[in-house]
């Protein structure tokens, strides 16, 4: 695999301040917290090598095995839905490329790591989840980050309860095991609606109660689990 060499180097960190700047001016990302950690991951680590030309495009792209990486919007407007904070233990289902694991553990570990905050991610196709691995350590962020192969709707209950929990997947339903695996005053961002069209809806636990609201409309591969979807 090639590495960029310095000149990439400058390139591509030119490009993320480039679009890390556009989602703010027009409201996309909204908190510091958010621009610095998508300032501070690099997106070009987590794409295959032969995309990676492509990796500040502002669109979904290709990881293999049929799956993306969402695209750089995508995962600015979920990260502030979910709203982390440093300390905080999260669960993410859906790995993919890492991506979005190291913007959480940046957030939530990796700025201050004496609060202890840890990201858990869970994949079903496990050649993604050893490219996660590899992609997670070569951005320096393995420390903070678990990567387990499973099905995630699920969730992992081994690590719960979670302090935020978040869904990369599309959904036809919030799943049940996430629900119970949530903490109280906890927060789970996830996509629902049917194979082709969903909502991102975010779930809060306050004393033990639910209260959802719905946010914009979105499409993302599916989940296939037992409480996603069956497989095609
Ligand atoms: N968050 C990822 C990133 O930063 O690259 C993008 C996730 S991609 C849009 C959705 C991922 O969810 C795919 O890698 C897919 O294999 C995975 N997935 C689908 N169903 C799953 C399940 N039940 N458990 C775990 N992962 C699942």
């Amino acid at each position: 695999m090639k590495l960029p060499n310095t000149s990439d180097k400058w390139r591509f960190e030119n490009e993320r301040k480039k679009v890390v700047e556009y989602l703010w001016r027009i409201g996309i990302i909204k908190s510091e917290k958010v621009k610095k950690a998508l300032l501070n991951v690099p997106r070009e680590e987590f794409i295959p090598p032969h995309l990676r030309e492509y990796a500040y495009v502002d669109e979904p792209l290709p990881i293999g095995y049929g799956q993306t990486i969402s695209a750089i919007h995508m995962v600015a407007i979920m990260t502030e839905e979910l709203d982390p904070e440093s300390g905080h233990k999260v669960l993410e289902v859906g790995t993919g490329s890492g991506y979005q694991a190291a913007v959480l553990a940046e957030i939530v570990a990796k700025q201050d790591p004496s609060k202890k905050g840890h990201v858990y991610t869970i994949e079903k196709i496990s050649e993604l989840a050893e490219f996660a691995k590899k992609n997670l350590e070569r951005a320096s962020y393995s420390k903070y980050v678990t990567v387990i192969v499973g099905d995630g709707s699920l969730g992992y209950p081994e690590e719960a309860p979670y302090d935020r929990i978040i869904v990369t997947a599309g959904a036809p339903d919030v799943p049940k095991p996430l629900i119970e695996q949530l903490n109280d005053n906890g927060r789970l961002v996830i996509p629902v609606g049917n194979r082709f069209f969903q909502k991102l809806l975010v779930v809060e636990k306050k004393n033990g109660k639910i209260y959802k609201k719905w946010g914009i409309e979105c499409l993302f591969v599916p989940l296939i689990g037992k409480y996603g979807w069956t497989e095609y």
